[in-house]
């Protein structure tokens, strides 16, 4: 697929009149595009409902967007129920998937009625102790251990992984629950992450299935949802093939078909946890360089750094770089593209191929809509950037504004120093 961003570099130049650089934009006509091929994939199963991984774009605007698509949200922590319960999400429209979870946390998530999804059998006690009484619906975390193979070969390391009950642990958590007196219950696996093949929804739905058979054959327990998590990745390398939904709808609908219908379990809701195939490639980072610097080798500088896009310098991720207004010229000089932070990973590229670059020139850096400003931080005092979101008319709102000194200073704010640094503000 060739990548193609959703601006042009006039649009960037009017933008930039209001926002400066650097700013995460996203585009709302592909994110609903998206959620509504999301929808109509899994539409054969009634009960289906994607819960969007809120930590890979916990921003409301976005959020709301596709909650009119029935998206609910999954919160791995205290801040992500609470953004979720302020744009009026309620019961089980939040999925809370975390794990080494706080009591506190527990108790709030099941104050808003959110489905609980326990990361370990020593949560059951936990989250009893804390609650004195376990809620009717409860969901369970599986990890198969070893390796996740698929046709074409070891896809991840569950083994390896910290999370999740063992097999053995779910059919004894099963037993337990049931004891206690829980009612509905709940599967979840997330065993392989970035998957860009059609193939691992429906590899893992198998597993899941045949695991769902048996647990309510020997258990007994009432399984009403299937959660197949996250995992289902983007292409964020050109001429890669992305995932083709639709396929992935089917491989599911087939197993299903296969495996619960005949064991009498046709009534099973099918759940996701998509973050990266919703958001992914529907956001972008854009940035002006503003430096160059020819030493060993060729450096372009820019205005944003690993702080406001931390997957290259944390995993080597890929994300492609298109230069605005240069989208047909020969790529002929070789560039590190570099952050200001005083950190050596703080590339967006390395020996990167792109047209010759001038100071001004505004990068467009893809698929930055998932788990991109979302993993920020503060190093070196830097401050996050805006978010800015493209209407489907072309207009441009800004979703969240531009990290301020004080919004860094504000942790201080009980400290004698903090009326020195308010005069600075
Ligand atoms: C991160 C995460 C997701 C989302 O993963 P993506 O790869 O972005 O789809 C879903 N569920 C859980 C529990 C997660 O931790």
């Amino acid at each position: 697929m060739k990548k193609e961003p959703f601006v042009t570099k006039e649009m960037i130049e009017e933008i930039v009149k209001d926002y400066p650089t650097p700013f995460h934009i996203y585009d709302e006509k592909g994110i609903r595009e998206n959620a509504k091929a999301v929808k109509e994939a899994f539409s054969w199963n009634p009960g289906f409902k994607e819960y969007f991984a809120v930590k890979a774009t916990p921003n409301p605007c976005l959020m709301q967007i596709l909650k009119e698509y029935g998206c609910g949200y999954d919160c791995s922590s205290m801040t992500e129920l609470m953004l979720s319960a302020a744009i009026g999400a309620t019961g089980e429209d939040i999925m809370f998937s975390s794990n080494e979870t706080p009591a506190e946390e527990y108790a709030y998530a099941a104050k808003l009625g959110a489905i609980i999804n326990l990361d370990d059998i020593t949560h059951i006690d936990y989250l009893e102790t804390v609650l004195g009484k376990l809620p009717e619906t409860i969901s369970c975390r599986y990890n198969p251990g070893g390796v996740f193979t698929m046709s074409n070969g070891i896809m991840d390391n569950p083994g390896d992984s910290k999370y999740g009950f063992t097999q053995e642990q779910m059919f004894e958590g099963f037993r337990i629950l049931k004891e206690k007196g829980v009612k509905n219950f709940g599967i979840h696996a997330f065993l392989a992450s970035n998957t860009v093949t059609n193939e691992y929804y429906p590899t893992l739905a198998g597993q899941l299935f045949e695991m769902a058979v048996r647990l309510k054959e020997e258990t007994g327990a009432a399984i009403k949802f299937i959660n197949l998590s996250g995992g289902v990745g983007i292409p964020y390398q050109p001429g890669q093939a992305g995932n083709d939904i639709y396929a992935i709808g089917e491989g599911v609908r087939k197993v299903y078909e296969e495996v619960l219908v005949p064991a009498g379990m046709g009534d099973v809701a099918i759940y996701t946890e998509m973050g990266r195939f919703m958001m992914g490639p529907y956001g972008a980072l854009v940035t002006k360089a503003i430096h160059e610097k020819h030493t060993y080798k060729e450096y372009i500088g820019v205005d944003a750094c690993a702080v406001n896009l931390m997957r290259p310098a944390m995993y080597g991720a890929y994300h492609h770089i298109t230069v605005l207004g240069k989208e047909q010229e020969p790529c002929d000089c070789k560039y590190d593209i570099v952050g200001s932070l005083c950190e050596n990973n703080d590339k967006f590229a390395v020996d990167r191929m792109l047209p010759e670059i001038d100071k001004g020139d505004y990068l467009f850096i893809h698929d930055t809509g998932a788990h991109g400003f979302s993993m920020g931080y503060n190093y070196n005092g830097k401050l996050k950037s805006a978010e800015l979101l493209l209407r489907e008319d072309g207009g441009v709102d800004l979703i969240r504004r531009a990290e301020k000194p004080e919004d860094y200073f504000a942790t201080f704010d009980g400290l004698d120093i903090y009326k020195n640094l308010e005069k600075e503000f």
